[in-house]
This record gives structure tokens, sequence and C-alpha cells, in this order.
């Protein structure tokens, strides 16, 4: 069984934990860095960005994450994670950084304003079955994507908003609120492959 963390500093970890175990993972809640130290792949949840940066170097999680993301550690980030993991944002609050890894630049908040939510049905070729019914939450967009990057899913006009780079995934939207288990799927092959 794979032994797999969720960030559990803010956001909708319950949810990614349900996924993961589900799927027949060991899931370990991390919030200290020798917690990730046990594990051999990070889920980084939704939920909002800015306050997992802050709590993450109040805790001590920064450098540890940024250690095993240049290591080869598998994560996968959803909606805030998916921040998390870009090595550039536009829109972040003064003085937010991010863990890095993903050569792409994600605008945080890129469909605020007057709809802040909504779903749509989005084919991804790399998944096998139905289309993936996606919830946007606040969500962010790529919008500029590095030479090494795998655009995985785009909205209808071509707005990215799912991408791959080596052991990194990371989707605008929220498969763990759905039922969507293919990218936790995924995500685990990819932890058992390395
Ligand atoms: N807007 C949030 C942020 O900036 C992300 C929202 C979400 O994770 N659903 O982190």
């Amino acid at each position: 069984r794979p032994r797999v963390g969720v960030l559990a500093l803010q956001g909708d970890v319950r949810e990614h934990a349900r996924v993961l175990s589900d799927l027949g993972a060991d899931v370990i809640l991390v919030r200290r860095p020798a917690e990730l130290a046990g594990v051999q792949g990070l889920v980084l949840p939704g939920g909002e960005s800015s306050v997992i940066d802050k709590l993450s170097r109040a805790f001590g999680m920064q450098q540890p994450i940024r250690d095993a993301i240049a290591a080869g550690m598998p994560m996968y980030g959803t909606c805030a994670g998916l921040i998390l993991l870009a090595d550039r944002i536009t829109d972040g609050i003064a003085g937010q950084e991010t863990f890095g890894g993903l050569d792409v630049t994600v605008q945080r908040n890129a469909f605020g304003g007057q709809v802040e939510s909504f779903e749509t049905d989005l084919d991804v070729p790399l998944l096998e079955g139905p289309p993936v019914h996606a919830v946007f939450i606040r969500a962010p967009l790529v919008i500029d994507v590095g030479p090494g990057v795998e655009t995985i899913a785009s909205l209808d006009d071509g707005r990215v908003v799912a991408v791959r780079s080596g052991a990194l995934l990371g989707t605008s939207f929220h498969p763990e609120v759905t039922g969507e288990h293919r990218f936790h799927h995924l995500f685990l092959e990819t932890v058992r492959a390395a």
C-alpha cells in the first residue's frame, strides 16, 4: 500500500484523505517535517493558498516541502494546492510565497467577481472513461506554461486548468468533492513508480 500524506494545515483535507483511502492508500495527515519524512507522496488540498503558505512557514514546513519537491516526491495540488506548486503567481496577497516546482504562472482567483464558482465537463484525454465533471470554487487559472510542462485539461476556450510536470500534478478544480477518483489514481501511480 502506498503511504501518502495530505498537507493538513488548512483546507479540504478530509475529502482528499477519503478519496486516497478509498483507492487503497495509507493516508497520513501531515503537519510536521517528521510526518512529511514518512510519506512517499503529498496532496496539497484546496482551501486558501495564502493561509496555507503562512501556516507552512510558521510550522517550519516550507523548506522541507521544497526539498521534497526537489528530491522528486510526487505531489498533487488542487486549486489552492495548484497555486502552492506554481513557480510564479499573480494576484497573490502581499508577500505570498509558494513552494514552487511547476514551471507555470498561476493567476489566483482568476474567475473572481460576480461568478466565483461554476461546474463544467472537461475532456481529459489522459484519463480513460467519461469526461471529468469539474467544480471550480474561486479557482485559479494557469496563464503561462513552461516548456517542460504538459497541459492535461483546458476549458472550451483554451484556458488551462490542469497540468503535469515530472512527479507534480495540479488541477484548478476539485475532483475530491465530486467522487472523481481518476486524478488521485494517477497521483498514486506516480507514487508507485517513484
Ligand atoms: N482562491 C483560493 C486561493 O487563493 C483557492 C480556492 C480553492 O482552493 N477552492 O487559495
